[in-house]
């Protein structure tokens, strides 16, 4: 018989429709309001409806829509220069989602020693409990079973180490070792973020072996960490990065960054996107960057992080029995759970407060950047109500009115 259900089953979806949303907000369309520290999974970086986004998009939607890559896109150029001022990076792709620039990523890396004389040397060295997207090729750089099971032949070409050990990098390195590949905060795996010490090191190896390094920042770049990337922290660059979710805001657009050498083999015709980096995207890329530019953003980004995370750190404190560790970088803050992390999202839910699981039993907070340390402060003592309902209960129930 046919399932009634029109849709492939892939997602389990939160029983709660939500028809508008205004910065930090998100409405049902009886009027309930959540506080929303989910943003769309670190997407809605200026969190919904921001006036600058809405009149970018509104603007351009009036002008023009799509042109192919065919043609001379002057946004495109622009939001391109914007991010090479701004980065390590001589150069831009622009694609449609994270896993695409992910794709590209491991393109550019591969071609880089394609046309530098070393065709074997194509393999890339990951790290377990990445994410790096659902593609073929992202799934087999990721390398986690549950991802890969079914999918046919594992791409080849990933060599997977534990995460952040560096002994175990050294040790997979060989011959035909193009790059490695890592987040500098797992967000997916766990909001685990890598040691600077550990992110240099990783550096040097690279040099020391003419590998490149790519950093996937599709999460945890665009001001996210309080640094427009996070690799800034430990004062090195990468030779190629992927980003998306924060720099579309809500638009769904992507990118992949490399310093001219690294990007030397992708010439005419050997990549290509039909919609990537189309006029609408690029419109609400620039009017992003435009806002997460302005000199005080980073600074309101680390000061309301601070808040946030001190505020973990007490209800860590006072609720030992439900939370064993408080991590992360700036506004991407991990929950590591003592119970289950599912019982602790969905009693935030319950104080109507949205946030995101993530592996390693972790509930991940990723609100808009704009977040104010007053929403900051709202958000904490929804998450105490959270933890003192599970701490009485043992476990959170969803409420009667929610089908
Ligand atoms: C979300 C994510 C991706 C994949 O992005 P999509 O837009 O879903 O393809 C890749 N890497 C990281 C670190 C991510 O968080």
């Amino acid at each position: 018989m046919a399932d009634a259900k029109p849709l492939y089953d892939t997602y389990n979806r939160i029983p709660i429709v939500f028809e508008r949303g205004h910065g930090m907000w998100l409405e049902t369309p009886d009027g309930e309001r959540y506080l929303d520290f989910a943003a769309g999974i670190a997407v809605n970086s200026l969190g919904h409806t921001h006036p600058h986004l809405v009149e970018a998009l509104k603007a351009q939607a009036d002008k023009l829509w799509h042109l192919s890559n065919l043609h001379e896109i002057p946004a495109q150029n622009r939001l391109a220069e914007r991010l090479t001022e701004v980065t390590f990076a001589d150069k831009v792709f622009f694609t449609n989602s994270g896993a695409e620039a992910l794709e590209c990523a491991i393109k550019t890396a591969r071609r880089h020693f394609f046309v530098n004389g070393q065709p074997e040397r194509y393999r890339i060295i990951t790290f377990e409990g990445a994410f790096h997207g659902r593609t073929l090729a992202t799934i087999a750089a990721g390398g986690q079973p549950k991802y890969l099971e079914g999918f046919g032949p594992t791409v080849e070409g990933f060599d997977q180490v534990p995460f952040g050990d560096f002994d175990a990098v050294k040790a997979a390195i060989r011959d035909d070792t193009a790059a490695i590949l890592i987040e500098p905060v797992q967000g997916e795996g766990g909001v685990r973020p890598l040691e600077n010490d550990t992110l240099r090191a990783l550096r040097d190896l690279c040099d020391e072996h003419g590998m490149l390094m790519i950093l996937d920042e599709v999460q945890s770049g665009v001001g996210r960490t309080g640094k427009l990337f996070a690799h800034e922290w430990a004062g090195i660059e990468p030779d190629i990065m992927a980003i998306a979710k924060g720099i579309g805001g809500g638009f769904p657009f992507g990118a992949c960054l490399a310093t001219a050498e690294a990007a030397d083999g992708m010439t005419v015709g050997t990549h290509g996107t039909t919609y990537g980096g189309n006029p609408l995207a690029m419109a609400v890329g620039n009017a992003v960057l435009d806002v997460i530019l302005e000199a005080d953003f980073l600074a309101h980004v680390n000061d309301s992080a601070l808040v946030l995370r001190q505020g973990l750190a007490s209800l860590k404190d006072r609720y030992p029995d439900l939370i064993s560790d408080v991590r992360g970088t700036g506004l991407i803050l991990g929950i590591k759970c003592a119970r289950s992390n599912a019982d602790l999202v969905l009693a935030m839910r319950n104080e109507h407060l949205l946030a995101v699981p993530a592996g390693d039993n972790v509930v991940r907070l990723l609100p808009p950047l704009i977040v104010t340390a007053e929403e900051a402060r709202d958000a904490l003592s929804r998450i105490e109500a959270a933890l003192e309902m599970l701490s009485l209960k043992g476990a959170a129930k969803e409420p009667d009115r929610i089908p």
